[in-house]
């Protein structure tokens, strides 16, 4: 028999199958019989060369018949004259005009699935001694059904995998617009809410300056609190408004040298530099792909903590570069008060601060900042630390080569 292809359903493979069987056997008619594991009961999927009445005869087999029997213990049963044969009971098949039979195993992944019959009007058509042969068939159609069921696997956890696939899409789809429509709104809401906020401060100014004489000592205090609270409240703004504005107002990325960038951060950062009496050393530095403004930002922000969380003593922070892998891996060291490593992670949570506004000023946004702009880099940034040793913050950038951009 030629193989047979994995393609169809399993009812086209014994459609081929039964023509195949009766050409390779020479029997007058044949039919498969299928045990339909969640009924228990057999089905007849193909069948030629019976009468239907026979076929619908025939579909439930009681215990002790030769098809339960051959199905029941693995082996076949050959008889060469029906007639005679007393495994053969119900003899209906003598009524439709066959006198010589086979029921053979038909074998799945090591287990009886179903019966191929086999008939022959000729008495002594077959014999025992043909078992193998008609055996081998059997079995020969049986890894035609084990392929069929392997390639119905595979396609379908292919299928199985491309949807889930198709639903990840989606969700990251749904992920980036959600994200970029927050964005959107804190960028939004922290410019609108800019104006009222100027309002509450400076008409609190005015009513000072104007109507001073009216106002009694607790009055003018609690102006005072008002124009402190609006103050510190625009600063959250100006913040949130810089927060957004890495997602929103980014820049396209282009080369840019890290060196350059450590130099104009240190001229903006001058002034505090010089009152500290920081000390700022830096590794020969690569040119990266990027958004400058956004890393100059990200630097900025790491050397002005590093001389802000000074330890007494004056500052020394160093900028490291080195090369891992794929990557450029930054570093930016300090000999401050350092952090608790418990608070590695949350610090670079919007507004979390490890202090209160007395003891440093600050508004708890700069790390959000520089985890954003690392990220939107495609970058990992991370701390290590131990209290009163000073800390390191490492972020890095993929390195690709500046020519690709
Ligand atoms: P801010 O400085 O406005 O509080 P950041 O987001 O820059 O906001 O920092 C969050 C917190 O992380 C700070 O409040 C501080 O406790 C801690 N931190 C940041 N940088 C350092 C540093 N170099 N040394 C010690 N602590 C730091």
């Amino acid at each position: 028999m030629t193989p047979l292809a994995p393609s169809g359903s399993v009812n086209d493979i014994l459609d081929s199958v039964i023509a195949k069987l009766i050409d390779a056997t020479g029997a007058d008619a044949a039919l498969v019989r299928l045990v339909d594991r969640e009924r228990g009961e057999f089905i007849v999927p193909v069948h030629k060369g019976f009468p239907q009445s026979f076929v619908e005869a025939t579909k439930f087999k009681g215990s002790g018949s030769a098809v339960e029997v051959a199905f029941r213990t693995g082996e076949p049963i050959i008889a060469a004259d029906i007639a005679s044969d007393p495994r053969i009971k119900g003899k209906e098949q003598l009524r439709v005009g066959f006198h010589s039979c086979a029921f053979l195993p038909l074998k799945v992944h090591g287990a009886t699935r179903g019966i191929v019959h086999l008939a022959a009007r000729q008495v002594g058509y077959f014999t025992a001694d043909k078992a193998a042969g008609l055996l081998a068939i059997a079995h020969q159609m049986g890894i035609a059904i084990e392929n069929l069921e392997m390639f119905d696997a595979a396609r379908s956890a292919k299928e199985s995998l491309e949807s889930t696939n198709r639903k990840l899409d989606q969700q990251t789809q749904d992920l980036l617009r959600s994200n970029a429509e927050l964005e959107q709104f804190a960028y939004v809401a922290s410019h609108d809410l800019q104006e009222p906020l100027r309002m509450v401060t400076g008409y609190t100014q005015l009513l000072v300056k104007r109507h001073r004489a009216q106002l009694n000592g607790n009055a003018l205090e609690y102006c005072d609190f008002i124009v402190d609270g609006a103050k510190r409240m625009q600063g959250l703004i100006a913040d949130l408004l810089t927060y957004s504005r890495v997602g929103t107002k980014g820049q396209p990325f282009a080369p840019v040298p890290a060196e350059e960038v450590v130099k104009r951060t240190l001229q903006t950062l001058a002034v505090a530099i010089e009152e500290s009496a920081a000390q700022v050393s830096c590794d020969t530095l690569p040119t990266v792909v990027g958004d400058e403004g956004q890393l100059g930002q990200l630097m900025q922000n790491l050397i002005a903590n590093g001389i802000k969380y000074r330890n007494g003593q004056a500052p020394e922070i160093h900028i490291g570069c080195v090369r891992q892998n794929d990557d450029w891996l930054f570093s930016v060291r300090d000999n401050g008060i350092g952090i608790d490593p418990q608070y590695a992670e949350r610090i670079f949570i919007l507004f979390q601060r490890l202090h209160t506004r007395e003891e440093y000023d600050g508004t708890g946004i700069g790390l959000a900042i520089c985890k954003k702009i690392v990220e939107r880099h495609g970058g990992r940034i991370w701390v290590e630390s131990e209290v009163g040793k000073g800390s390191e913050f490492f972020f890095t950038l993929p390195g690709m080569e500046v020519s690709d951009v």
